[in-house]
């Protein structure tokens, strides 16, 4: 149960402690205790707070779920599928799962804090980034993508505000709310889901199903929005833009200077038959990632706010 700490009703939300009970093998209740710090953020279900376990010092992100939002047994069992797929998750590029609980309001998900925000504030402040920081921020989400499908996993809503940065500015993907996991490699998924912008033609379409193609899809709407700062088919509403995913209908803006081997990949990736786009292997060997320069394992955080220098 979530209790004040202070006696000061007045005192901001901040202050509030978090009680945990463990329920020991041999019967015996203990009780683990968190401070619930700082606000990060809130999503569609969830809100984020920075907690600090009193007893280790540990400090972790948690997404908070009010269980009264999960009356509907569509969310609840939403939620039970996103802790079932990402608990089993161990991966570099992932954002770690720590471990999960719940009181008598809310669930708890508490999850390794990655404390640089996600890739959409970085590109907010940005505007577009160099191709530099999108071959290392790539790699790194490919990285990811391909332990993800080598599991079974699809994401199936990767975007901007779902690759967070950590305190070293590694990329970990997280939110796990629309991914699904394959009973068996063949298998076709008919959900529709996803987000607007970056949705695959085949999910809009619906009739054959969809697969592991619609990450790589996401990852030619991600390439060019990172290169050109805005998503390829945005429109002010959300049916033109699925006609202009339909039709495969975008371009490369003018103004912005693209090299020859970034439009290449984007043409590549972004082909309405889910069979003709590349593996994840195919788009690592493409030119793009291979035009002399070494790509960096990690951005410096300088990068947060100006691009890298050009030395
Ligand atoms: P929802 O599933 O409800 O959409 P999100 O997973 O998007 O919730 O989380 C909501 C917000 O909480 C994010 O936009 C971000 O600001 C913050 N957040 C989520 N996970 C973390 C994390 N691991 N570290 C830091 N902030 C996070």
């Amino acid at each position: 149960m979530a209790t004040k700490s202070s006696r000061n009703l007045e005192e901001p939300e901040s202050s509030t402690t978090v009680e945990e009970k463990v329920v020991k093998v041999n019967g015996e209740v203990a009780i683990r205790r968190y401070n619930k710090g700082r606000f990060l953020g809130k999503g569609g279900f969830a809100r984020c707070y920075e907690f600090t376990n009193l007893e280790t010092r540990k400090i972790t992100a948690a997404k908070i779920v009010s269980k009264e939002s999960l009356k509907k047994s569509r969310a609840k069992q939403k939620l039970m599928s996103e802790i079932k797929i990402h608990r089993a998750l161990h991966h570099a590029n992932i954002v770690g799962f720590e471990h999960f609980f719940e009181d008598n309001e809310n669930v708890y998900i508490l999850l390794e804090l990655c404390t640089n925000q996600t890739t959409n504030e970085l590109l907010r402040r940005r505007k577009r980034l160099t191709e530099l920081e999108v071959q290392c921020y790539l790699h790194q989400v490919i990285s990811a993508l391909k332990y993800l499908h080598s599991h079974r996993v699809i994401h199936r809503d990767l975007k901007l505000g779902n690759f967070f940065l950590s305190d070293k500015m590694e990329i970990k993907i997280g939110d796990f709310g629309l991914a699904t996991k394959l009973e068996f490699d063949g298998e076709r998924k008919r959900t529709i889901c996803g987000t607007p912008n970056y949705i695959a033609p085949e999910v809009l379409d619906g009739k054959q199903g969809h697969s592991y193609e619609v990450d790589i899809w996401s990852l030619g709407v991600i390439a060019y929005t990172l290169l050109v700062g805005k998503p390829p088919f945005e429109t002010s509403d959300v049916k033109t833009t699925y006609r202009r995913i339909r039709m495969n209908a975008y371009s490369f803006p003018d103004h912005v200077p693209l090299s020859e081997p970034s439009k290449s990949l984007i043409t590549r990736i972004l082909v309405n038959d889910p069979a003709k786009r590349p593996s994840l292997d195919e788009i690592l060997a493409h030119e793009f990632f291979h035009q002399g320069n070494s790509i960096p394992k990690l951005m410096p955080p300088s990068t947060l706010a100006c691009p890298p220098s050009a030395s």
